[in-house]
């Protein structure tokens, strides 16, 4: 089984060209995935809180930016690196991590106990991350309310967001799953 180089190279020219054509990110586009970029908020590889020319980072609330900054100069104390993995996001990427999920889970209402909506996502408004890997992650949980840093959702061990009061009262208690957010009944 051999694919024909020719055809692949039919492929890459058509995915150029659909990344090219698609302002926005568009995912009008029948069967094919538009590529994600930095400028919609794709975090790179290896991203920090310190990147702050990648706009997942740039364009973060300054607030929470500077928390996590806090917290990865303490981590790094431990010997962990905190990556972003996810910061800010295009609401352009966030339908479409959205549209992914429905893909996977089957159901809008399924799909809405992972990934929000544009509308929704704290990630949109720049008010939230997802960090890794594992063992910083859990770092920040245990010792992330110095910084007010506080995990939100107890099925998302990775999302982070900032409560200025968990300096002094601790962080509040986790829901279960998005679908329990009052924020995600919009
Ligand atoms: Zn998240």
């Amino acid at each position: 089984m051999r694919h024909p180089p020719s055809s692949l190279a039919v492929l890459v020219v058509v995915m150029l060209g659909a990344a090219a054509c698609a302002p926005g990110g568009s995912a009008a586009t029948p069967g094919i995935r538009p590529v994600s970029t930095a400028e919609q908020g794709e975090a790179p590889d290896g991203t920090t809180a310190f990147d702050d020319s990648v706009p997942a980072v740039a364009r973060l609330d300054p607030a929470l930016r500077e928390a996590l900054q806090a917290a990865s100069t303490r981590a790094a104390e431990d010997g962990l690196t905190l990556r972003i993995n996810s910061g800010w996001r295009s609401p352009e990427y966030q339908e479409r991590l959205l549209q992914d999920a429905v893909a996977k889970y089957g159901s809008r209402e399924e799909a809405a106990r992972w990934v929000a909506t544009p509308e929704t996502s704290a990630h949109v408004s720049g008010d939230a991350v997802d960090v890794g890997p594992w063992d910083a992650a859990y770092w920040l949980d245990r010792y992330g309310d110095a910084f007010g840093l506080c995990r939100i959702y107890v099925n998302e061990p990775w999302h982070f967001e900032l409560r200025p009061e968990a300096v002094t009262d601790g962080c509040p208690q986790q829901y279960l799953d998005p679908t329990e957010d009052p924020r995600m009944q919009g």
